[in-house]
């Protein structure tokens, strides 16, 4: 069965937020926003509280572990909200993301960073108390409404932009390998056309317009490129890898992660290296993977595992491949058998392209 999952509604614009309580207003009556403890306060200045539905807020933790989602449900049916926003980074999306569907009420997802492809999702990434990924949970559905204000993204460093246009690199990459292989998507089927040409649109974009969007977002002015790789970050990447399937850049993303001097490292930026050892496992020319290490450098992302400070590279190839190749795991998506040796291999190769290209 091929199955595709979106948002329902998808806004997207400078001053955004300024909307929020008559986009929000569309599902329901009184909306209780999740505000990321971590925002600046005049985020909250251009929050449109008047207009459709009432407005309250509540300042949360970025937390999103099994206690904090408890929480954040009694908080909500104590206001008696009939919708839940999530105001923030990817943390306090998904505490909306899973309190929301605990009372299968709407979701607003409302990112302030556009560092991955997350917010349109239906993944909710539930951590323990000591910052250890616990699961990925799958909510029920998509979320209502996603609303993207470009003036408070483009605001936020660039790193964050930075880091979410290598997790929209990865879409094409891996959405191909699941057609190629048959394997599923993460919506419970196989990839639609649709995914496929949301992911290959997806790339296009960033190839074309993602230098100049970085720049412009590192002089915090919202320009034209910048809306269409802010677009291509949210939305098209996250349509394409949840209806289209994820694969070998994100188990490669698995591995590094394994490795604690890498934890100051942005999910985006390890999934950026992972591209590359991904293309190098599909055969790709070191032309082609060239390519896409020049593109990872003039956006600002990683090549080789030393950016991602790794010190010691060799010792830690075979740790980062033994993690990524466990049964079970997304690399076995891609279409051949990935072995220890031949996932060592792809990162080893990546490794020599990325650091050839630093040096060139
Ligand atoms: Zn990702």
């Amino acid at each position: 069965m091929k199955t595709s999952v979106f948002p329902s509604r998808y806004v997207q614009g400078p001053g955004a937020l300024m909307r929020f309580s008559e986009e929000a207003g569309r599902f329901g009556t009184r909306a209780l926003a999740l505000v990321d403890a971590n925002l600046p306060e005049n985020v909250l200045d251009g929050l449109g509280m008047t207009g459709g539905c009432t407005v309250t807020t509540q300042i949360v933790n970025p937390a999103c572990t099994p206690a904090a989602v408890e929480d954040a449900t009694e908080t909500i049916c104590q206001s008696g909200a009939d919708i839940v926003a999530g105001l923030g980074g990817g943390k306090v999306i998904d505490l909306g993301r899973a309190a929301a569907d605990v009372l299968r009420i709407p979701f607003v997802s409302v990112p302030t960073v556009a560092a991955s492809d997350a917010p349109c999702s239906a993944l909710a990434v539930i951590y323990d108390e000591e910052d250890r990924v616990l699961k990925d949970h799958f909510v029920w559905r998509n979320p209502d409404l996603v609303l993207v204000d470009s003036d408070v993204i483009c605001a936020a460093p660039a790193r964050f932009f930075s880091a979410g246009i290598g997790d929209a690199l990865a879409t094409f990459y891996e959405c191909d390998a699941c057609i190629n292989s048959g394997a599923g998507n993460l919506c419970g089927g196989t990839g639609t056309q649709l995914a496929y040409s949301a992911a290959r649109l997806c790339l296009e974009i960033i190839t074309e317009f993602g230098e100049q969007a970085v720049e412009d977002c590192r002089n915090n002015i919202v320009t034209d490129a910048f809306e269409r790789v802010l677009e291509a970050n949210i939305l098209l990447s996250g349509i394409g890898f949840e209806s289209g399937g994820v694969g070998a850049a994100h188990a490669f993303h698995n591995g590094i992660s394994e490795l604690h001097e890498v934890h100051h490292m942005l999910h985006g930026e390890k999934v950026a290296f992972g591209v590359m050892a991904e293309l190098t496992l599909n055969d790709y020319s070191d032309k082609d993977i060239e390519k896409v290490a020049r593109f990872n450098m003039s956006v600002g992302l990683p090549v080789s595992l030393d950016e991602l400070g790794i010190t010691s590279v060799d010792a830690s190839i075979p740790t980062i491949a033994t993690r990524a190749i466990r049964p079970g795991e997304i690399i076995h998506n891609e279409p051949m058998t990935v072995t220890q040796d031949l996932a060592e291999a792809a990162l080893r190769r990546a490794q020599a392209i990325g650091r050839s290209q630093l040096q060139a």
